[in-house]
């Protein structure tokens, strides 16, 4: 899909194609001009001449329970990003982004930080993403609309600002997408200068930190990047965020067996969360390779220490582990599951 010329090709025509062409790409999601029936005939070849829809991508089937999709996407330069369908039963559908090809963060519980950053992604690229779904979408569970966006894919979101917060901001746009602010959620490992900047947006989207430690040198350990934003910074960023926009925000907690989920790791986490507006997610961690995964009982007493220390705790149901699209574990490889 480029649509580079698109408002070149417009210029000459009547303002309202604009609203025509948007409606169609954006909110029909048509895979083919011809498609556009309140279009010319002369506009619409021309469309179909110098600005292609196809989109490169490859769909991994889930094999089990139908939840969640993986895609992999072809981007112009050959360079291949994740993105994934998490369809719930409730049909709601929730799309997660990639922000990055790869990811410089190396965190050691990720699989995307263990092949490296190739580069940031285009507020395009993004979108991209989300219209690959938009068509799927359409064409396999008619009616079915895609409902929230989260930036929890490849990449760190906030070291490639500019291109998320546009991308945010078309998803966002009446015009195009229409997806409401409140249900579109960014992730950051915790980029005080991105949450900074967020806090200043007229832009109502939801802030999830990635923290996994409420010890400094475990999380250093970790999170190689705690070393430049330590705890009391990024706390302390984040009651900012919070004084500023009244906004709840998460706190994302990876169980990782003997690593992060003691009794006093949980009562460390408890001393630092015990907080208005401070929401911590529990999240089962999906085996990459160094790490095992702490057992559901392990997470149950883990949560009822926060509960009885006052924070507010949720375990976050995880998607996708059997086609290796759920969260740490995308590395825009492809593997050899069943495609359609
Ligand atoms: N760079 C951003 C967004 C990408 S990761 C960030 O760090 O937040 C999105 C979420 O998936 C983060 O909370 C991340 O820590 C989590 N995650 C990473 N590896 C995981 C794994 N192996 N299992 C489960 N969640 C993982």
């Amino acid at each position: 899909m480029n649509l580079d010329k698109l408002s070149d090709i417009l210029k000459t025509e009547p303002p309202y194609r604009f609203s025509q062409v948007n409606q169609a790409v954006w909110q029909d999601f048509i895979s083919s001009w011809q498609a556009v029936s309140n279009l010319p005939k002369v506009l619409r070849e021309k469309l179909e001449r110098e600005c292609p829809l196809e989109i490169k991508a490859e769909l991994i089937k889930n094999n089990n329970k139908n939840k969640s999709f993986k895609a992999l996407i072809t981007l112009a330069d050959g360079e291949v990003v994740e993105t994934v369908l998490i369809r719930q039963k409730d049909k709601r559908n929730t799309v997660c982004v990639s922000s990055q090809v790869g990811c410089p963060l190396a965190c050691a519980f990720c699989a995307t930080g263990q092949f490296g950053f190739q580069r940031n992604l285009t507020a395009r690229e993004i979108v991209k993403q989300v219209v690959f779904w938009g068509r799927y979408l359409k064409a396999e569970n008619k009616g079915e609309k895609i409902d929230n966006i989260v930036f929890m894919g490849m990449g760190e979101a906030f070291l490639n600002y500019a291109e998320f917060i546009k991308a945010v901001k078309f998803l966002n746009n009446p015009e195009t997408f229409n997806i409401g602010s409140r249900r579109i959620s960014v992730s950051t490992a915790g980029i005080t200068e991105g949450i900074k900047k967020l806090a200043g947006e007229k832009l109502q989207i939801n802030l999830a930190i990635s923290l996994h430690a409420a010890d400094e040198n475990l999380r250093k350990d970790l999170m190689p990047i705690a070393k430049k934003y330590n705890l009391h910074e990024l706390l302390k960023t984040v009651d900012n965020y919070i004084a500023k926009t009244g906004r709840r925000v998460m706190f994302e907690y990876l169980m990782i067996k003997e690593v992060n989920d003691s009794d006093q790791d949980a009562l460390k986490l408890a001393k630092i969360m015990a907080r208005p507006l401070y929401l911590v997610n529990l999240i089962p961690y999906n085996e990459t390779g160094r790490f095992r995964a702490s057992s559901r009982e392990r997470i149950e007493k883990f949560k009822k220490i926060l509960e009885d220390a006052g924070v507010a705790v949720t375990v976050r149901l995880s998607f996708g582990a059997d086609i290796t699209a759920a969260c740490g574990q995308l590395c825009g490889r492809k593997n050899n599951l069943e495609k359609i």
